[in-house]
């Protein structure tokens, strides 16, 4: 498997099959916030994202926000959320996603990386060994080198469908 492939592959965080993920024995996840849960043109939490976070809890999967952002917002939204939260993330190096895993308890066998890039969040999770699960961005608005990378990203999940 390559590193830049994703495991799985959802439109949404509220298109994950939690009940899957459970199955394929994922404890803890290492969720990413900027156009993941959070769109950055309005930085609201949109409502999936609040129902995906309750639904983590009910499914018994622990959550630790990871991202390479620092604002005030990261931490209000990981309070928000009640999650657990590693900032100033550096992704795609590994060392956030091994702190969140300690932070969680969790093995990288039953971690799963949820993130709306490529070069980040699943070239990151799959250097730590855990499963990665792509899901597309909320908002059209990202950092300049971001969509640059994007071309990039389209080519390399050209063959993908997302599962739902
Ligand atoms: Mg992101």
């Amino acid at each position: 498997m390559s590193v830049v492939r994703p495991d799985r592959y959802y439109t949404s965080v509220g298109a994950i099959d939690l009940d899957s993920l459970r199955e394929a024995g994922i404890r803890g996840v290492l969720l990413d916030l900027d156009n993941t849960i959070l769109p950055r043109d309005t930085g609201e939490i949109p409502q999936v994202a609040r129902i995906f976070a309750k639904s983590l809890g009910e499914h018994g999967i622990q959550v630790c926000l990871v991202s390479n952002n620092w604002h005030h917002r990261v931490s209000a939204v990981a309070d928000e959320l009640g999650s657990l939260l590693v900032s100033k993330a550096l992704k795609p190096l590994p060392f956030a996603f091994r702190r969140g895993m300690r932070l969680m308890g969790t093995l990288p066998g039953e971690t799963a990386t949820i993130g709306d890039q490529i070069f980040t969040d699943v070239l990151g999770g799959n250097l730590a060994g855990t499963m990665t699960v792509l899901v597309d961005p909320l908002s059209r608005t990202d950092l300049p080198h971001t969509l640059l990378l994007r071309l990039i990203e389209a080519r390399v999940m050209a063959d993908r469908v997302p599962l739902a």
